[in-house]
Protein backbone atom coordinates (compact mmCIF):
# COMPACT_ATOMS: atom_id res chain seq x y z
CA UNK A 1 0.00 0.00 0.00
CA UNK A 2 1.40 3.09 -1.25
CA UNK A 3 1.45 6.17 1.41
CA UNK A 4 1.94 9.81 -0.15
CA UNK A 5 3.85 12.00 2.09
CA UNK A 6 2.39 15.38 1.86
CA UNK A 7 4.86 17.66 -0.01
CA UNK A 8 5.02 20.03 2.93
CA UNK A 9 6.25 17.72 5.26
CA UNK A 10 8.92 16.27 2.25
CA UNK A 11 10.61 19.24 2.36
CA UNK A 12 10.43 19.38 6.32
CA UNK A 13 12.61 16.06 6.45
CA UNK A 14 16.37 15.76 6.07
CA UNK A 15 18.69 12.73 5.89
CA UNK A 16 19.54 12.29 9.67
CA UNK A 17 22.83 10.75 8.04
CA UNK A 18 23.87 14.18 5.66
CA UNK A 19 21.10 16.33 5.98
CA UNK A 20 20.78 16.46 2.67
CA UNK A 21 16.53 16.84 1.20
CA UNK A 22 14.94 13.32 0.94
CA UNK A 23 12.44 12.18 -2.14
CA UNK A 24 9.36 9.69 -2.18
CA UNK A 25 9.74 6.60 -4.08
CA UNK A 26 8.57 3.19 -4.75
CA UNK A 27 10.75 0.41 -4.72
CA UNK A 28 9.02 -3.11 -4.80
CA UNK A 29 5.34 -1.90 -4.11
CA UNK A 30 7.17 -0.05 -0.63
CA UNK A 31 7.12 3.49 -0.12
CA UNK A 32 10.65 4.93 0.61
CA UNK A 33 12.33 8.00 1.27
CA UNK A 34 15.40 8.60 -0.79
CA UNK A 35 18.08 10.29 0.03
CA UNK A 36 19.64 12.75 -2.53
CA UNK A 37 23.04 13.27 -0.80
CA UNK A 38 24.24 9.80 -0.25
CA UNK A 39 21.51 7.72 -1.39
CA UNK A 40 20.63 6.30 1.51
CA UNK A 41 16.99 5.02 1.57
CA UNK A 42 14.54 4.97 4.24
CA UNK A 43 11.71 2.52 4.53
CA UNK A 44 8.22 3.43 5.32
CA UNK A 45 6.53 0.92 7.28
CA UNK A 46 3.18 0.41 8.51
CA UNK A 47 3.02 4.03 7.42
CA UNK A 48 5.60 5.05 9.76
CA UNK A 49 8.53 6.89 8.29
CA UNK A 50 11.66 5.83 9.63
CA UNK A 51 14.43 7.76 9.38
CA UNK A 52 17.25 6.17 11.62
CA UNK A 53 20.48 5.59 9.83
CA UNK A 54 20.53 1.95 11.12
CA UNK A 55 17.49 1.19 9.60
CA UNK A 56 18.46 3.16 6.01
CA UNK A 57 19.22 1.02 2.82
CA UNK A 58 22.21 1.53 0.45
CA UNK A 59 24.06 4.80 0.84
CA UNK A 60 28.09 4.63 0.24
CA UNK A 61 29.89 1.92 2.23
CA UNK A 62 28.25 1.08 4.43
CA UNK A 63 29.12 -2.58 3.98
CA UNK A 64 25.60 -3.59 4.54
CA UNK A 65 25.49 -7.25 4.04
CA UNK A 66 21.68 -6.71 3.37
CA UNK A 67 22.31 -4.08 0.54
CA UNK A 68 22.41 -6.70 -2.23
CA UNK A 69 19.53 -8.59 -1.11
CA UNK A 70 17.27 -6.02 -0.10
CA UNK A 71 14.49 -8.22 -1.66
CA UNK A 72 11.49 -7.94 0.79
CA UNK A 73 11.02 -11.21 2.42
CA UNK A 74 8.08 -13.32 0.94
CA UNK A 75 7.85 -15.53 3.96
ZN1 LIG B 1 21.83 11.33 3.19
Amino acid sequence: MIQKIEKEILEMLACPACRAAVSQAEVDGNSELVCAGCARRYPIQDGILVMLVEEARGGPATGDPGAATSRERSS
